[in-house]
């Protein structure tokens, strides 16, 4: 009996201390080169069944992601097969170009977004005047490859054809243009992922606010293994011309408002994966040595790099 409860402990903390989401980052970067847009594929760890978050570069992300051996195949079929559905955070083109791009090759999936975000698909991305119309409503014909689905916020959806659910946030991306965060669980288990976002402070929104009030427990509970969010550019913009993003010094501003809803200690070695930096000079450079300075939360930055498999 006393090696049968032993071994019953044993095994529950082998699965707690298990990772469970698997991230393919297919693109990472805010700009520039597009190449390695945002774009983030999700499952739940020993799934083959993807969500993308965000779908700002595919095809060379999947293909470098075949390259560095992450993946088998061919990029096509991969994404075919694998790719179960699309969450956008908002329409801007370096988040659904490689949507846009793919959609003639692709296999019918799923897309999901807040109702802001969905209706600039429909009416200027799938719209016969600039693409296609890949999808189910709209201008007419619709090919109906595509099946939108509006996601309400705070309303938890289950993705079709994998074990995730997601729920969104909506946040400013200046303001009154929103963006979305994707809360996503995999059984107990947690991943927050932002799109575009600028700060409370500067927004003048309580989004940010509302949104770590609501993950808080989250981490103070160790459900939530990570959160993607962007840092696109250095300390040196000026902060009216941010254009709804944030620097190193807003995301620390961010990061201990947090913390009045986890307390700090929660936030200890927690992994904030760093998305969306612009290239510009040495800016990336700058970016990472200006979050070092002011981490005194002491969080875990991690940098996504495309086609390199994270696990949390
Ligand atoms: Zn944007
Ligand atoms: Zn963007």
């Amino acid at each position: 009996m006393k090696r049968l409860l032993f071994f019953l402990l044993v095994i529950t903390t082998a699965c707690r201390a298990q990772s469970s989401f698997t991230v393919i980052p297919l693109g990472v970067k805010g700009g520039t080169d597009e190449s390695n847009l945002s774009s983030y594929a999700v499952a739940a760890k020993g799934s083959n069944n993807y969500v993308c978050l965000d779908a700002g570069t595919l095809h060379a992300g999947i293909q470098k992601s075949i390259e560095n051996k992450t993946l088998q195949g061919d990029a096509t079929s991969w994404l075919r097969k694998n790719v179960k559905g699309y969450l956008i955070s908002h329409p801007h083109f370096d988040h659904v170009a490689g949507l846009i791009m793919n959609a003639p090759e692709d296999s019918s999936k799923y897309i999901y977004g807040i109702e802001s975000c969905l209706s600039v698909l429909k009416e200027k991305h799938f719209s016969w005047k600039s693409w296609a119309n890949f999808a189910n409503e709209g201008e007419k014909p619709t090919l109906n490859k595509y099946t939108y689905q509006t996601l309400i916020p705070a309303t938890e959806t289950p993705l079709t054809n994998t074990s995730l659910y997601a729920t969104p946030f909506v946040l400013s991306h200046v303001s009154p243009n929103e963006s979305t965060a994707f809360l996503v669980r995999n059984g107990a288990n947690y991943i927050l992922y932002l799109g575009d976002t600028g700060s409370d402070r500067i927004e003048k929104s309580d989004n940010l606010n509302q949104l770590w009030k609501a993950i808080g427990p989250l981490i103070r509970d160790k459900k939530l293994k990570a959160i993607f969010i962007e840092v696109s550019f250095d300390n040196l913009q000026p902060e009216n011309l941010l254009f709804g993003h944030l620097t190193p010094r807003l995301l620390t501003e961010e990061l201990n408002a947090l913390s009045n809803y986890c307390g700090k200690d929660a936030l200890k070695n927690f992994p904030i994966a760093i998305t969306h930096m612009k290239p510009y000079k040495d800016r990336e450079q700058k970016i990472k040595k200006q979050l070092d300075e002011l981490n005194v939360l002491g969080v875990k930055f991690v940098f996504p790099q495309q086609g390199k498999v994270i696990e949390f």
